[in-house]
């Protein structure tokens, strides 16, 4: 085989699912493809994610293989709520601009910090950043930006910028309000998954 087929299908191997047998769960950082009975599923790990996500329908001719169900947890406990206040906050004193953080889960210490993003260029209806580094132990786990006084929803343009990426995004609007509006997903790997938010 071309050892750069060779290369590209380590990175994303397909794994039949058995039938008679539990299915063994990747347990380092990556990314399988998995086809089972019931579909063609998408399996990611991560230090903070474990999740098991249809993708596509199944097969149309009978199958060898077994059957798995949707499963989704984190390495962390809940979602850091008291951080995404502080971005909140963060995000009104700057309204009407836009601005951008990083949430940082450290795997050693399973604590979270907030990371405001240097911006390179920034308005009402736009943002440009600089990406930080991180120590060792530490995962950027949620990506959240505000959108000043518009509502919170994901544009063609986050879309873009989530394609193919491993992370929570979020994004908080209408700053200039009691209540903001905010929406939450899951991005894992071009995947796409709404996740319920309560306003801290
Ligand atoms: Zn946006």
């Amino acid at each position: 085989m071309d050892s750069r087929d060779v290369a590209l299908q380590s990175v994303m191997p397909t794994v039949m699912v058995p039938r008679y047998a539990e299915l063994e769960e990747l347990d380092t950082p990556g990314n399988r493809i998995l086809m089972a009975e019931n579909g063609v599923w998408l399996e990611v790990c991560h230090a903070w994610l474990y999740a098991r996500i249809p993708v596509s329908l199944p097969l149309r001719i009978p199958v060898p293989y077994g059957v798995i169900y949707e499963e989704l947890r984190f390495g962390f406990g809940k979602l850091p709520k008291a951080m995404v206040a502080q971005f909140i906050e963060q995000a009104r004193v700057r309204s009407p601009n836009e601005c951008a953080a990083w949430g940082v889960w450290n795997q050693r210490t399973d604590s979270w910090k907030l990371l405001m993003l240097e911006e390179r260029s920034v308005g009402t209806d736009h943002i440009e950043v600089n990406l930080p580094t991180l120590e060792e132990g530490e995962h950027r786990v949620m990506d959240l930006h505000s959108h000043g006084l518009h509502d919170a929803f994901f544009s063609r343009e986050d879309n873009q910028d989530d394609r193919g990426e491993t992370k929570i995004a979020g994004v908080i609007g209408n700053l200039d309000k009691p209540e903001v509006t905010a929406s939450f997903r899951l991005c894992a790997n071009g995947v796409f998954l709404p996740l319920p938010f309560e306003s801290p």
